[in-house]
């Protein structure tokens, strides 16, 4: 099902953007608040491809210091309190403990990292780097005794696909339609404007008029370029990467950031209450992105190398849910998949007197929004343009409460929506923010939410996700805008769908 026709414009828009992922859907915000007419086709859902399939950190990425990624790094850095106090119930602070082990990096070049860490990016609410030993230090008991000594650092969590929905609900706000279920076919260059041909999940055709097109396909980048019969001046990598999800594997909330044999990191992160994330791979990928899938080979690569911290080996029988995505990176000729740059690029065509198109290579949820920014401060002008950047500072739907403590803000709910039990208080409070108001409103018991599709789950939490967050199906609600999915069986997959069929 695709989201109705009527949501295209009969004149032209300022810009038509291709892909609802973090990148297309962050510039479409950006663009919509500077006044720009802006429609996104997203042939999928919102974050159906790379950016659900991420890692889930905003980060400045520590190893890429050791490829002198500085700019990246400092830009990214700097990026994780922005987005924080943005988004404060999605996007949380977190401890990363990582380990000296002999045999890997040795205790001065991680001390130095991580001073370069700590002081380039412009923090100022995370907590700096210290040094822990064993003895002293809880986060030592789930790890070998071999291993006496480590550095503890800031990063931040965040849920990756209600990232992009957030910013697809704030772009829509300020006026940007978002056509879930409708995809680009096919693009030409008509006098000043683009004809942009696009077709329905349903297989309803229309063609849409934009002054300037950006191409935020991900890894379909370049089947966009190609759609739109435009040569490519830049090369794509496809890098795949894969995570496993398993009962929780030590108590505590920090994280932790493991060097494997092969000099690459792992991350071990809390996932949910009951859950610890693994994750990744890097593997060279040349597949349709849509169909990349976990193999065993990378289940007992993560198992293995995160078992050989810890004190219990870790059984891949234990794994489950394993998640893979593509990352698609601009090709800088690196040798090693791990060591292609993960910084952003733009490919601009846009002869002159004609309808210019902007597509993006590379790039990292963290960094989506300066990534928007530069996008737009590269592409309007060519359409003689003149805005202003305004998304810095700017909160995101549901992120208004106070000093961006959420757990402040979620005992307040607990107390006023006393009737929902807490737990489901607390996972709303964490998907939706202020816009909790919008689900639970004035209800006073739980007969006042409709049916209880599947526990904690109720008939008003999905007419807002129907209503509000484009939601179309099961999957959408289950494993994107929530993480659902890991609790509920098959059973409440089909509830769900029968449910946005009407049938429920
Ligand atoms: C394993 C892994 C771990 C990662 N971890 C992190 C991390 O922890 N932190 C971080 O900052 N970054 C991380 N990243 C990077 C980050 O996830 C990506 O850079 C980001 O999600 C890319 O977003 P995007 O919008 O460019 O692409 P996508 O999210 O792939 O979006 C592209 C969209 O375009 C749509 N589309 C394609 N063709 C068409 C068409 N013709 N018409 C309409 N729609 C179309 C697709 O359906 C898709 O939804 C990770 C990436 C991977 C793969």
């Amino acid at each position: 099902m695709s989201v109705p026709a009527a949501t295209f414009a009969p004149v032209p828009y300022d810009l038509v953007i291709v892909g609802g992922g973090v990148n297309g859907i962050g510039i479409a915000r950006d663009a919509a608040g500077r006044g720009l007419g802006v429609l996104v086709l997203e042939g999928r859902d919102l974050a159906a491809a790379t950016s659900s399939a991420s890692s889930k950190l905003i980060h400045g990425g520590l190893r890429y210091l050791e490829h002198s990624e500085f700019r990246l790094v400092r830009e990214s850095l700097k990026e994780r309190e922005v987005l924080w106090t943005a988004a404060p119930h999605i996007v949380h602070p977190l401890r990363f403990v990582l380990p000296v082990r002999p045999g890997m990096r040795p205790a001065w070049v991680l001390r130095t990292g991580l001073f370069l860490y700590d002081h380039i990016g412009g923090r100022e609410h995370l907590p700096p780097t210290r040094t822990l030993r064993r003895g002293r230090a809880a986060a030592f008991a789930p790890l070998r005794d071999s291993i006496r000594t480590a550095f503890e650092y800031s990063d931040c969590a965040v849920d990756d696909a209600r990232l992009v929905v957030l910013n697809a609900i704030d772009a829509h706000e300020h006026g940007a339609a978002i056509a879930v279920g409708w995809r680009l076919t096919g693009a030409r260059r008509a006098a000043r404007n683009w004809n942009i041909d696009v077709e329905s999940s349903g297989g309803e055709r229309r063609t849409v008029q934009a002054r300037g097109l950006i191409n935020a396909a991900g890894p379909w980048v370049t089947s966009v370029l190609a759609s739109a019969g435009v040569p490519r001046h830049r090369a794509l990598r496809l890098v795949k990467g894969s995570h496993l999800v398993l009962p929780r594997l030590y108590t505590g909330r920090h994280a932790y950031t493991l060097q494997a044999q092969d000099g690459r990191v792992i991350f071990a992160v809390p996932y949910g209450d009951s859950y610890t994330l693994l994750g990744t791979t890097e593997i060279p990928y040349a597949a349709d992105a849509a169909q990349a899938s976990v193999s065993d080979t990378e289940v007992d690569y993560l198992c293995r190398g995160v078992g050989e911290y810890l004190r219990e080996p870790i059984e891949p029988k234990k794994v489950v849910w394993a998640y893979a995505g593509v990352r698609p990176l601009y090709d800088d000729g690196s040798v090693d998949a791990s060591t292609v740059t993960r910084d952003y690029v733009f490919d601009i065509d846009a002869p002159p007197d004609a309808a210019p198109i902007l597509s993006v290579f590379g790039g990292k949820l963290t960094t989506y929004r300066r990534l928007a920014e530069h996008a737009l401060a590269k592409l309007l002008p060519r359409m003689h343009i003149e805005t202003r950047p305004w998304t810095r500072g700017a909160v995101l739907p549901g992120g208004d409460f106070p000093n961006r403590d959420i757990e402040a803000f979620t005992a307040r709910q607990r107390v006023r929506y006393d009737f929902l039990p807490p737990s489901t208080i607390r996972r709303m409070c964490r998907a939706y923010g202020t816009r909790i108001e919008r689900i639970i409103g004035a209800a006073r018991s739980v007969a006042d939410l409709g049916d209880e599709l599947a526990p904690g789950l109720f008939a008003a939490e999905l007419a807002y996700l129907r209503r509000e967050e484009w939601a179309r199906c099961a999957d959408d609600v289950l494993w994107r805008r929530s993480k659902l999915g890991l609790q509920f069986d098959a059973s409440v997959v089909e509830t769900i769908n029968r449910w946005f069929a009407g049938g429920v």
